[in-house]
């Protein structure tokens, strides 16, 4: 049976032309053959095909580009997609057990994520389209790797814009909801379906263990979740406090301290914010601090109160740092770009009086691959930066 076609206006043309995924609801002119979450063969006005996507009947995104062969887009084809996800994370995950097997619109396949924990694979489907190929996903994973397990952890808000509900639990094999997983020589516990997304963020898995190569002294890791940069910065430094507001987030932080018999490190749960205007107030001093805020500016009308927050943070532990310190200091908004960054922290800097060399400029790990046309897709911003001098 042939897909329904959706007609999109040269706009929506030129979108796709400059290497764009995503479609916008007023540059689709003709949308009556689609029904929710189908896929689609785009076409212009002159009946032009652009390409195949997910149709979405409700979202502002009303258009996901999966290709622009003629070849449909059938179970083989998403087959291959998610064959060609898998052969980049053997060059790039490593020994690593946890993580992002599938990282959406960067494998060219939008709104899927699949994030593998171990034996036990997490899946979100985002949107209607994928929602519908769920089934197909879960036999094409068990085909490839026979899990333990393949849960789905779709409790999440942006699936209301699809008129999607939220909802959580096992689709395949045993229904588990911990699991252990190494990481750069670390155990870890993985909470797969109480933790915050699908249990773990292994976007920064790269950067814990860059911060660990600069980590020494007294630590602090602002925003620590269950502990991911504070037990990396541990082996190196004489001591490590981790802050974070959920009781939840700290009480795997200390299991999975005792986890790896680490004796330097204290957990704390408070709102970062307070704790360090407090000890900034206090007079504190660190020689290794960890910034790793939740995204401030998830829409575009938060971008201002965004770069207040960055700019109040960074200013606080710039001016918390001995003489030769570092900051590793993170943003995962992407409406913040990188030069919207390194312009907040320069402006931070000067207020704190402080002369700072960028060490490195690093961004999300590998698995979560950044599409050169679909700027969105980079998202994660971190810093490796040293104070080199004060100034009155
Ligand atoms: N650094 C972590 C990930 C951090 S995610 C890692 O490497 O795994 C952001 C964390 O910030 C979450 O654990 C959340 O509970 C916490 N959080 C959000 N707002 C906070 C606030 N104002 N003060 C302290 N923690 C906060």
């Amino acid at each position: 049976m042939p897909s329904p076609a959706v007609t999109i206006t040269q706009r929506g043309a030129d979108r796709v032309s400059s290497g764009h995924v995503w479609i916008y609801r007023a540059d689709v002119l003709d949308e009556s053959q689609a029904h929710p979450g189908a896929i689609v063969r785009l076409q212009d006005r002159s009946r032009h095909y652009w390409g195949q996507a997910l149709y979405s009947s409700q979202s502002q995104i009303a258009l996901r580009l999966l290709t622009r062969d003629e070849r449909p887009f059938d179970r083989a084809f998403l087959a291959e997609r998610i064959a060609t996800a898998t052969s980049l994370r053997q060059q790039v995950a490593g020994s690593a057990q946890a993580y992002r097997l599938v990282s959406a619109e960067g494998d060219l396949l939008p709104s899927l994520i699949v994030d593998r924990y171990g034996p036990c694979f997490v899946i979100q489907t985002l949107t209607q389209g994928m929602d519908r190929l769920k089934p197909q996903i879960v036999e094409i994973l068990q085909q490839a790797f026979s899990p333990r397990s393949i849960l789905e952890r779709n409790d999440v808000a942006v699936r209301e814009l699809e008129g999607l509900p939220e909802q959580k639990g096992t689709l395949a094999g045993e229904s588990i909801s911990e699991v252990e997983a190494e990481e750069n020589g670390l155990r870890f516990t993985f909470d797969l379906m109480g933790g915050q997304k699908t249990g773990g963020f292994l976007d920064q898995r790269e950067n814990r263990l860059a911060a660990r190569q600069y980590a020494r002294g007294r630590a602090l890791d602002c925003f620590s979740y269950t502990g991911g940069f504070a037990l990396h910065l541990a082996a190196q430094c004489d001591s490590v406090l981790g802050i974070d507001s959920s009781p939840e987030a700290l009480g795997l932080a200390r299991r999975n301290q005792q986890l790896n018999r680490l004796t330097n490190l204290e957990w704390k749960e408070a709102n970062c914010f307070d704790f360090l205007k407090a000890a900034d107030q206090e007079r504190q001093r660190y020689d290794t601090i960890v910034l790793d805020p939740p995204a401030f500016a998830r829409q575009k009308s938060k971008l201002e109160a965004a770069r207040r927050g960055y700019k109040e943070l960074n200013l606080r532990a710039l001016k918390m740092l001995n003489p030769g310190g570092f900051l590793i200091t993170c943003s995962c908004s992407h409406h913040v770009s990188e030069a919207d960054f390194l312009e907040i922290i320069a402006a931070a800097a000067l207020d704190a009086h402080r002369t700072v060399a960028v060490v490195e400029r690093r961004t999300q790990s590998r698995d979560h691959p950044i599409l050169l046309t679909v700027p969105e897709t980079h998202y994660l911003k971190c810093l490796v930066l040293r104070v080199i001098g004060f100034f009155s």
